[in-house]
């Protein structure tokens, strides 16, 4: 099993757990870009959103609702906060297993760069 985040999920590789359940689980970004830097995947491997298909509604469903738990989990949920899904070369994707950025704790630009 070569992908870095099915590692993760297994427990093969240590990760600063926010929250999990059956569908998801939520760690901290190793090189958070806001105060607020979390990383929320389904166990199952989905490469990104660009290759979903009916298949994944549940689970990322899962992910979207897991990115309010982690917000309100973080104190970000009230102030504010963006869930980014990198999707491919272009956008920087640089993990092939589905992850939504939740970023908060400080105001955020927009356009991103
Ligand atoms: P992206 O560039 O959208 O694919 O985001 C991948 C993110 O995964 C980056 O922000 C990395 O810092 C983060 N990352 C990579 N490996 C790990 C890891 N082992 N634990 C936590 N975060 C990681």
């Amino acid at each position: 099993m070569s992908c870095v985040f099915c590692r993760i999920v297994s427990g093969e590789i240590p990760a600063n757990r926010v929250m999990e359940n059956d569908q998801v689980v939520a760690f901290h970004d190793l090189g958070p870009k806001a105060p607020v830097h979390v990383l929320v995947i389904p166990r199952r491997h989905v490469v990104n959103v660009g290759s979903a298909g009916p298949e994944d509604a549940e689970a990322l469903g899962a992910v979207l609702l897991a990115c309010r738990e982690v917000a309100e989990a973080c104190g970000v949920a009230e102030s504010g906060f963006r869930v980014v899904l990198n999707t491919g070369p272009a956008a920087g994707q640089s993990v092939d297993h589905l992850h939504a950025h939740v970023l908060g704790g400080r105001s955020l630009g927009w356009p991103p760069g």
